[in-house]
């Protein structure tokens, strides 16, 4: 087969052509395929196209027997078309009727052929079919032709994918109208939004595929790469030496990556083959999706993870302003594979009706963001990317938790009516919001707020919240690209006393690592993050770290009040380390200053099971103890918070998990520990009724919680429900939650769930 560089060029051009032309579809790729067999010399050109559900049918064809188109399916696991799209990855065979994979179809009359070429056609990570070259001699494709194939197939992925294969039977192929479509996800903001789809990955229109002048496209590949390595180093200009680490790991292999010139190569190659600069970069991007949707090593999703981070930024550096998502005024959803936190904080303002995402966990830090900015949101969305076009409408219902893609009217219609009874229920909560919460036979809980975010001061007074129960201080190094110094620490301190104007905060110690991992830190990969070098662990590990964060607080607080608690605390001796620390900080603060804490109280999170059999030693040195359920759930049901398919299948609401924190509200009571509860878990209307009957007068939720769980508490009555909850607990049946929802409905609780 004779092939060269300006072959693959002219292909380009012609193929550009051909695009631009309209026409009926069928006949365009008829035109594709005959185009690519002349140039590339082959005898044989075909394109199959993966239909919902799973086989992959004959699209086109130049050289297979023109009756096969429509009629040829393959299953996934067969032939070599079926591998190809089964590994997501291109495979030059040089006689293919001997490969064990080979499955003869008499229909097509391929017997003769023997090379083989076969690359997926992706998009959004997404095998969508399969393009093939062959030829009758026995040869090896090279990698330049792999490379052209893999091309094409990038341009064909937009046109292929809209193709309608019901209609192919008697010839007819008709694009796809793009029906409206039900997504489930889980709900990690609750709400309800209507708006146009905006993607958060750069997207390259079909339009710009193609590049005018190779020269100039060089040139921008070149700049958006210095530009690129430039961010990355800036990146890397932090305080490293204060951790007493290594700069490796994270950041380094990611700087590596970046300055890895075969990745550079590769870019330019697709420019030299008449790609746009954006065009080439994701032709990568495709490849790096699509491996890491089969790859199943962690260490290698981590780097292709990476990869694609890169492909991302080189793409938003190529597309400039034009480049960035457009977020309208009126109605935008944001739609995301994934979305650190910070990159959500950079939408804070924009006015978002929704956002979706592919991956994500209740407890994740882009949703525990997103909870702080109050935008419905789902997450967990297997395939999201690849069922929405930028500019869809959407329903987002993050109370069901489903998502309508090009919803039709009356489900229009239905959401306006949800949304009208939504606005009843807030305007209800939001007429509580000066009363006290306190059930019908006087006893009064505490409602705080959780918090780690300057936004989510603002909710202070609206929610009509105690005061912050939980303040997670590591937010503050999780959304700045750099470590904030003990300046920028006493700062955000100060601003959060202000705020809460008297009314109690409880800040909580440097919480990183799990699934917190600062870029900047270096934190070593873990095979376990979540039982790994973390939370106090870590802390007590980078002691300078930690005690400027701790002097940082003392100063904030000046002659005022002081509350601290340490997270993760699985033995004592790690409690009184800390409140040395602490302590010593405070005489150091005193002699320096002059000024003294009006009071400071020091607490403890039960976030392992194993604290709970060490109150004993704690009595008379913690003042309070605040139980973290998101880790405690973790490590009592040894279930990931961070993985969708077990987070949420372990319940706090069930008896073993209710008798251990009876244990500990009992113990607690004992050992003269005040006791409060503030992991996400306190913000469902049912488990706060159990951690209320169980004792607990002191609640941390987000925002949104705060209402429901005030009318929830203003309608019980304790003393009489009080009882029958502990038999309940004593004598579960079957359904312990439906037994606990009967029983609440039977003494008039009002619950939000069930
Ligand atoms: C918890 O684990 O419940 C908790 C409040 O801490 P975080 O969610 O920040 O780990
Ligand atoms: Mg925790």
């Amino acid at each position: 087969m004779a092939y060269n560089l300006p072959a693959t060029r002219l292909l380009m051009n012609r193929l550009r052509q051909m695009m631009a032309e309209d026409g009926e579809t069928r006949s365009r790729l008829d035109n594709v395929v005959q185009l690519i067999a002349s140039t590339m010399v082959a005898d044989v050109c075909s394109i199959y196209l993966r239909q919902p559900r799973g086989m992959l049918i004959l699209l086109a064809t130049e050289g297979l027997k023109p009756e096969a188109v429509g009629n040829t399916r393959l299953g996934m696991s067969e032939g070599l078309v079926g591998l190809v799209a089964r590994r997501a990855e291109p495979m030059a065979i040089q006689d293919a009727p001997r490969h064990p994979s080979f499955s003869y179809r008499p229909e097509t009359g391929e017997d003769p052929f023997h090379a083989f070429l076969g690359v997926p056609i992706l998009r959004g990570g997404r095998v969508i079919g399969v393009l093939t070259v062959q030829n009758r001699t026995e040869r090896l494709y090279g990698d330049e032709e792999i490379d052209t194939l893999q091309t094409i197939a990038m341009v064909l992925a937009e046109i292929v994918d809209r193709i309608d294969t019901e209609h192919m039977q008697n010839g007819d192929m008709q694009r796809r109208t793009r029906n409206l479509a039900t997504l489930k996800g889980r709900v990690l903001c609750e709400g309800l939004g209507y708006g146009r789809a905006v993607l958060h990955d750069p997207v390259v229109p079909a339009a710009k595929f193609f590049a005018g002048d190779q020269e100039v496209e060089d040139r921008r590949l070149d700049r958006a790469m210095v530009d690129l390595k430039a961010s990355i180093d800036r990146m890397m200009m932090i305080d490293g030496a204060a951790l007493g680490e290594d700069p490796r790991d994270v950041m380094e292999t990611y700087r590596l990556l970046a300055h890895d010139p075969s990745w550079a190569e590769k870019l330019h190659e697709g420019v030299r083959s008449g790609l746009s600069a954006e065009a080439s970069v994701d032709r990568a991007r495709r490849e790096h999706r699509a491996r890491l949707q089969s790859a199943r090593d962690p260490y290698l999703r981590e780097r292709l993870h990476d990869l694609e981070d890169l492909d991302n930024r080189l793409l938003r550096i190529l597309g400039g302003d034009e480049g960035k998502p457009q977020i309208s005024e009126e109605r935008s959803v944001l739609v995301a594979r994934r979305l650190g936190p910070a990159e959500l904080l950079e939408y804070a303002n924009a006015g978002l009706r929704g956002i979706l995402m592919e991956e994500a966990a209740a407890s994740s830090h882009a949703a525990i963001v997103a909870r702080a900015l109050g935008i419905p949101t789902l997450g967990g969305i297997e395939g999201l990317t690849t069922r929405i076009d930028q500019g869809d409408w959407l329903i987002v219902d993050a109370e069901q938790g489903t998502l309508h893609v090009r919803p039709d009217d009356s489900l229009y219609d239905a959401y306006k009516a949800r949304v009208a009874l939504r606005s009843e229920r807030q305007a209800a909560y939001a007429a509580l919001r000066d009363l006290p919460a306190r059930t019908k036979d006087g006893r009064t809980i505490r409602l705080m707020l959780n918090a780690g975010l300057d936004l989510d001061l603002d909710m202070l007074e609206p929610a009509g919240a105690d005061g912050i129960g939980l303040f997670r201080t590591e937010f503050q190094f999780l959304v700045s690209e750099t470590l904030p110094s003990m300046e920028d620490q006493i700062t955000l301190y100060s601003r959060v006393l202000k705020k809460a104007a008297g009314k109690p905060v409880i800040f909580r110690s440097l919480d990183l690592g799990g699934d917190k991992v600062l870029p900047a830190l270096n934190l070593q990969r873990e095979e376990n993050p979540a039982l790994g070098w973390r939370s106090i662990r870590f802390a007590l590990d980078h002691k300078g770290l930690f005690r400027r964060q701790l002097r940082a607080l003392v100063r904030a607080a000046g002659d005022g009040p002081l509350t601290v608690m340490f997270p993760m605390v699985t033995v004592p001796a790690e409690f009184f380390e800390a409140r040395d620390l602490l302590l010593k900080e405070v005489e150091w603060s005193a002699e320096r200053t002059g000024r003294r804490l009006s009071k400071l109280e020091i607490g403890v999170m039960l976030e392992t099971p194993a604290l709970a059999y060490s109150l004993p030693e704690l009595a008379g040195a913690a003042e309070f103890l605040s139980v973290g359920t998101n880790d405690l759930m973790q490590f009592f049901y040894a279930a990931d918070r961070m993985t969708p398919h077990v987070s949420d299948r372990y319940d706090l609401v069930f008896p073993s998990a209710l008798r251990f924190l009876k244990q500990v509200a009992d113990d607690c009571a004992t050992y003269g520990i005040r006791l409060s509860a503030c992991g996400e878990q306190t913000g469902s209307t049912l488990s706060a009724l159990c951690f209320v009957a169980l004792g607990f007068t002191n609640l941390s939720m987000s925002a949104g919680s705060i209402g429901p769980v005030k009318r929830m508490i203003r309608s019980l009555d304790m003393q009489a429900f009080q009882p029958d909850f502990l038999t309940a607990l004593e004598q579960p049946n079957e359904s312990f939650r439906n037994q606990l929802l009967a029983l609440a409905n039977e003494h008039g609780v009002e619950l939000s769930e069930g």
